[in-house]
């Protein structure tokens, strides 16, 4: 009857009440923003350490909400995700990245390759390999410049059909990076199966890393497996010139962090069209 429905709703907690009405309203907004332009791109540097050559970019999302201006992505991908809206908003980035590459492409630009990140909800949609055909046949992109970071733990979750699905990317020409490398438990005999080309080293290691002998032990060892399955490595949230030559006595190529380089929201990272 509608008053037990009433009763059993004062058993609520209003905080969480509060908390999911919060959430439900951000969904809400997420789905309109969807729709407009307010979802834009920054992209980061990913360079050679040795050097500080850039040698690819990072897409990282970023939302101009209409009153809380702009959010960084944890304060929204949990409602994105909660509500599966994280899916459409994985293959919106992924057209907007191809269609900034083709035009790069068709304009003489440098040809430098740009990571997406893939969330674990998209990586298990049934449509996934489909759409990724799509999008690379609608936008004319290089697949050569496209690279797919896909967490550890989501590539652990159903290892067969992972296996396939991999299979097929790298058949189609994509870079598998796995991302935030270490947060997870795979394996060393697991990876040997997996057509993955870089290992990203979760910025949790790279952090304290002048101060903590154990994060080095662990950069060391996974540089070292990683040399040995032929697999590139990238030290993520490199802050310090410190930390960068740690990692480049480890014997890691490649980093990604504020001493390099922001994310920056434009239109498109590379310098114009190479004349002259
Ligand atoms: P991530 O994939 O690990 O991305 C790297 C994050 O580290 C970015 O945070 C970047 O701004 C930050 N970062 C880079 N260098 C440094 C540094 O030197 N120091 C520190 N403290 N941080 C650094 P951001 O942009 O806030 O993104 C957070 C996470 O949100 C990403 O972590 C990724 O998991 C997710 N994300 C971002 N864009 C997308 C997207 O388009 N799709 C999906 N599914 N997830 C995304
Ligand atoms: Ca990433
Ligand atoms: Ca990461
Ligand atoms: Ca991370």
């Amino acid at each position: 009857s509608k008053r037990r429905g009433k009763n059993c709703i004062a058993f609520f907690d209003p905080a969480m009440q509060q908390e999911a009405s919060r959430l439900m309203q951000l969904e809400e907004e997420l789905r309109a923003a969807l729709g407009r332009r307010e979802l834009v791109l920054a992209y980061q540097p990913i360079v050679e350490l040795s050097q500080q050559r850039t040698v690819a970019y990072e897409a990282l999302i970023r939302w101009h909400h209409p009153r809380h201006g702009w959010l960084a992505p944890s304060e929204f991908i949990p409602a994105a995700e909660q509500s599966g809206l994280i899916v459409a908003l994985g293959y919106r980035v992924l057209e907007t990245v191809c269609e900034m590459l083709a035009a790069a492409v068709a304009e003489g630009c440098e040809r430098v390759p740009v990571a997406v990140n893939i969330s674990p909800q998209q990586f298990r949609d049934k449509r996934f390999l489909q759409e990724v055909e799509r999008i690379l046949a609608q936008t004319g992109a290089p697949p050569g410049l496209l690279e797919l970071e896909i967490t550890e733990t989501s590539l652990m979750d159903n290892l067969e059909s992972t296996a396939a699905i991999l299979d097929e990317l790298q058949r189609i020409g994509l870079r598998i990076s796995i991302d935030d490398f270490g947060t997870g438990y795979s394996s060393l005999a697991l990876l040997k199966q997996l057509p993955v080309d870089t290992l990203k080293i979760d910025r949790c290691f790279v952090r304290d890393l002048e101060v903590d002998e154990g994060d080095r032990q662990i950069i060391q060892a996974v540089v070292a497996m990683a040399a040995k399955l032929h697999l590139d490595v990238v030290a993520e949230g490199v802050e310090s010139d410190a930390q960068r030559q740690w990692l480049l006595a480890f014997g890691c190529r490649c980093g990604q962090g504020y001493l390099f380089g922001r994310p920056q929201i434009v239109e498109r990272p590379f310098s114009g069209a190479v004349t002259a």
